[in-house]
C-alpha cells in the first residue's frame, strides 16, 4: 500500500518502508476515495444482471473496496446507470442523482445508459442517459460483462487518482445547484425550457385540430 502512497523523491530507509508513508494529501485523500466507492443499489434492465455478478464471488468487488452497495443515495458514491433508461425513469435517476451528496460520479453502463442502445429514438426511451446526468465512464456492451464493468470501474479510480483537493468543484466557493428533474407529460420536458415551451405553444395553436388536406 505504502508503495502507491509514498512521493518518490523521499528516501525512506528500507526496514521502516512498510511502517511509514511520507506522502501529499491530494494522494492519500484520492487513495481513500479511490479505495471505498460505495455504488447505488439499484438497477434498470439487462445490463443490472452483469452488474450484480460483478458483485458475487467469482468477481468480486470487495477487491476493490467497492462491495458496499448503498440502498440509500445519501451513503452512494457511485451511481451505475445498468440498463434501458425509459422517460417515465429518468425523473427518478436524476432525483437519486440530486440526493448523491458529493463527491459523486456516474458510470453508464451499457448501450442503452450510454446512447440508447438498441432501443435508440423509440418513443419511450431517453437516447443515453447523459442527456440529463453527467457522465464520468462509459461502458460500452450489450451487455458488458462483469469483465468489462470491472474495467470500468478501474478507469473510474484513475480519473480519482488525477483529482486535485485544489480544484474538485464539491469544494469551490460556488453552491453546486441540483439538475432540474425532468417531467415527464406527453413527452419530457426539462423544467429550464418551460418559458421556451410556453413561448412556442402561443406561436402553435395547438388547441386547433389540423387540417390534413389543406397542410
Ligand atoms: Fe439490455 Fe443490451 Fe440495453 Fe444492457 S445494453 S440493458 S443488455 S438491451
Amino acid at each position: 500500500m505504502t508503495d502507491n502512497l509514498n512521493s518518490p523523491e523521499y528516501d525512506i530507509p528500507p526496514e521502516i518502508q512498510n511502517q511509514i508513508a511520507i506522502t501529499t494529501i491530494d494522494k492519500i485523500y484520492n487513495w481513500g476515495r479511490r479505495s471505498s466507492i460505495w455504488p447505488l443499489m439499484f438497477g434498470l434492465a439487462c445490463c443490472a444482471i452483469e452488474m450484480i455478478c460483478t458483485l458475487a464471488s467469482r468477481f468480486d468487488l470487495a477487491r476493490f473496496g467497492m462491495e458496499v452497495m448503498r440502498p440509500t443515495p445519501r451513503q452512494a458514491d457511485l451511481m451505475i446507470v445498468s440498463g434501458t433508461v425509459t422517460k417515465k425513469m429518468i425523473p427518478q435517476i436524476v432525483r437519486l442523482y440530486n440526493q448523491m451528496p458529493e463527491p459523486k460520479y456516474v458510470l453508464a453502463m451499457g448501450a442503452c445508459a450510454s446512447g440508447g442502445g438498441p432501443f435508440k429514438e423509440g418513443y419511450n426511451v431517453v437516447s443515453g442517459v447523459d442527456k440529463f446526468i453527467p457522465v464520468d465512464v462509459y461502458v460500452p456492451g450489450c451487455p458488458p460483462t462483469p469483465q468489462a464493468l470491472l474495467f470500468g470501474l478501474i478507469k473510474l479510480q484513475e480519473m480519482i487518482d488525477k483529482q486535485s483537493i485544489k480544484n474538485v468543484r464539491w469544494y469551490s466557493k460556488d453552491p453546486i445547484e441540483p439538475i432540474p428533474v425532468p417531467v415527464l407529460g406527453p413527452d419530457l420536458m426539462d423544467p429550464r425550457q418551460y418559458e421556451q415551451i410556453m413561448a412556442l405553444s402561443k406561436e402553435l395553436p395547438i388547441d386547433k385540430p389540423v387540417d390534413a388536406e389543406a397542410a
